[in-house]
């Protein structure tokens, strides 16, 4: 389990060294404020993004990501002192991984009540009866199971698990009157999946999570990293995303078990897609993830 966090770390920083490079002359973050909506905003620090609402009654904030970084957590709470005098009220992790979750302390400082998926503190646990330090990391006070409502100010916020993908503990939040959801790492919006898609979780369980995100009712997607352009992910954006996971899994599975894993990770190409951020670094790590499910049903 230890490999998770691990897997983490690699992710963030393989993944967004380009475009934190980039930004080196500017500001390392920005907030902007959704588009039709009164008071929900996107908060980027370097790579990482963050959603949080502004309500009468006190803040909705998201991930930290403050891992190595507290100025990070600086100027996402400065950030929303610009908008309103109210402390943050709720703090949700959108999953597991310390890249989006470390740095919490100066929320929770604020009374925020901090709120993950059942898994998520589960694991923080057994981790810490391990020796884990976690120190970065505040516990959720509380946890979500299947879903949980949130309502604060005359926001509501849906909390909804739809099962394992990226991680085990990967909540979507939805607002359902701005139709909108924060998808944090398991949709990426025209890129491919990381590496292997470590974790160990089916990609049919992973598929299945995503199908689930698709049958909610929501129009655009607030994604946990910047994609090319910025702009916001559609319903359509996801499901180009299961299709690609149901090419690349039929293009695997017809040359198992005799090219798994080496001949089919260097020979399958998917054009269709080469266009897409990190095909060309990771295709071959997808490939390898379905001929393991392909020929070993993990
Ligand atoms: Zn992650």
């Amino acid at each position: 389990m230890p490999r998770k966090l691990v897997t983490a770390t690699a992710l963030a920083l393989i993944a967004f060294t380009g475009a934190a490079a980039a930004q080196t002359a500017a500001s390392p973050f920005a907030t902007r404020k959704i588009d039709g909506t009164d008071n929900v905003y996107l908060f980027r620090y370097q790579g990482h993004q963050s959603m949080f609402i502004v309500t009468p009654k006190g803040v909705i904030a998201t991930d930290p990501i403050g891992r190595y970084r507290p100025e990070a957590v600086t100027a996402y709470l400065a950030e929303i002192k610009k908008l309103t005098n109210q402390p943050v009220k709720y703090l949700i992790y959108s999953h597991a991984h310390f890249d989006h979750i470390a740095g919490g302390k100066p929320f929770k400082d604020q009374g925020a009540i901090v709120i993950a998926h059942k898994n998520a503190k589960t694991h923080f646990e057994w981790a810490k009866k391990q020796g884990a330090l976690l120190d970065s990391v505040v516990m959720p006070d509380q946890v979500v199971d299947r879903k949980k409502t949130i309502s604060l100010g005359g926001t509501t916020l849906e909390l909804i698990y739809v099962g394992r993908n990226h991680s085990d503990s990967s909540l979507v939040m939805r607002l359902p009157k701005e139709k909108l959801i924060f998808v944090v790492d398991f949709i990426p919006i025209e890129a491919l999946q990381f590496r292997d898609m470590p974790d160990n979780i089916s990609p049919v369980e992973y598929e299945d999570s995503i199908k689930k995100v698709i049958a909610l009712d929501w129009d655009r997607m607030l994604p946990g990293h910047p994609n090319a352009g910025g702009r916001l992910g559609t319903k359509k954006d996801a499901q180009d995303h299961l299709n690609y996971l149901q090419e690349l899994s039929a293009e695997v599975k017809k040359v198992a078990p005799a090219k798994c894993t080496d001949a089919a990770m260097k020979e399958i190409k998917l054009p269709k897609y080469e266009k897409w951020g990190n095909y060309e670094q990771w295709l071959p790590g997808n490939i390898q993830r379905y001929c393991y499910w392909w020929t070993q049903s993990y």
